[in-house]
């Protein structure tokens, strides 16, 4: 078998489990909208030892892709040249190759979690009180994301509570964020948004993260996703909330993703309704 430059250009998400992923069908079709060859498959990275080689496999020929859970930090440690918000936060979910700098990696999250999270409040995010379930790469986004809006503060909550403590170090303890030791008296505080980062609902099996029951919450952003939404989602507007899951925030990061790759805007509408958004 040979490859020469008529053979489409590949591009990959790479994680595990990717099987559940929408980005195969939102880049496929902007590729096709923009009459580019090329074509986006989702790999299951099982080993993190193997994901700097196949990041390179993808980049060097002039293709790239897209990091997703549990490898954001490691794809972070093995970039040539991360991007400013790669470093504040340690998360890296979007790579390519340049002649000059090598592998290069940004985090895309920071952005498209603020526009989906505006779309769904019906405001900027600026004096808000914030909950973010969850403490891993997306979380991490998350809590930087707000505390670049100047929320009015955010609480973390996560499953293994050392790992929100963590999360705070390393974005340098910024003022108005604390980590929670437990649900506690959850019920008692207010949120103007409550944000679920943490990977339940990706399985059907799955609890929901929060029990929303007396909780005082304004909106839901689940950053999970499915072709109909989610769970967390349904249970929110059961209980009059605003509430989106996270295929907003997934063509965001990805058209963010297509314009670095291709240099030229990307087809957004396209790129919504290849996830059933209006
Ligand atoms: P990650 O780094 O693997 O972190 C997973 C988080 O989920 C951790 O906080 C973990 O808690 C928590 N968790 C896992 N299983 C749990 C359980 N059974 N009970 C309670 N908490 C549990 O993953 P990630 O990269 O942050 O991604 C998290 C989710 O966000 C994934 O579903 C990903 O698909 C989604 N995401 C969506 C978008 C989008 O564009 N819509 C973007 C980024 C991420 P521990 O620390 O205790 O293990």
């Amino acid at each position: 078998m040979s490859f020469d430059a008529d053979d489409p250009t590949l591009y990959a998400l790479l994680g595990d489990p990717v099987d559940h992923s929408l980005s195969p069908a939102i880049h496929n079709a902007a590729f096709q909208a923009l009459g580019f060859r090329a074509v986006y498959v989702s790999v299951r990275i099982e080993e993190a030892g193997l994901l700097e080689s196949v990041m390179r496999a993808l980049a060097v020929p002039g293709g790239g892709g897209n990091v997703t859970t549990p490898h954001k930090g490691q794809a972070a440690t093995v970039l040539n040249n991360p991007s400013a918000a790669v470093r504040a936060t340690g998360a890296c979910n979007l790579f390519w190759w340049d002649k000059g700098a090598g592998l290069c990696g940004d985090n895309t999250d920071i952005e498209s979690f603020r526009i989906a999270a505006e779309h769904v409040v019906g405001s900027g995010l600026a004096g808000l009180k914030v909950l973010v379930l969850g403490a891993g790469g997306a979380a991490r986004a998350v809590v930087y994301g707000c505390v670049r809006q100047a929320t009015a503060g955010v609480d973390v909550l996560n499953r293994t509570p050392s790992r929100a403590s963590d999360l705070l170090r390393q974005l340098g303890h910024p003022a108005g964020a604390r980590a929670l030791p437990g649900v506690g008296d959850l019920a008692t505080e207010g949120y103007d948004l409550i944000v679920n980062a943490t990977s339940l609902g990706l399985r059907e099996s799955d609890p929901l993260p929060l029990q929303l029951g007396g909780m005082r919450a304004g909106a839901v952003l689940d950053l999970v996703y499915g072709p109909k939404g989610t769970r967390f989602v349904a249970a929110a507007r059961d209980a009059g909330l605003k509430a989106e899951d996270g295929r907003r925030m997934l063509v965001e990061q990805a058209a963010a993703a297509l314009e670095v790759w291709l240099g030229r805007p990307a087809p957004k509408e396209v790129m919504q309704g290849a996830v059933g958004l209006g």
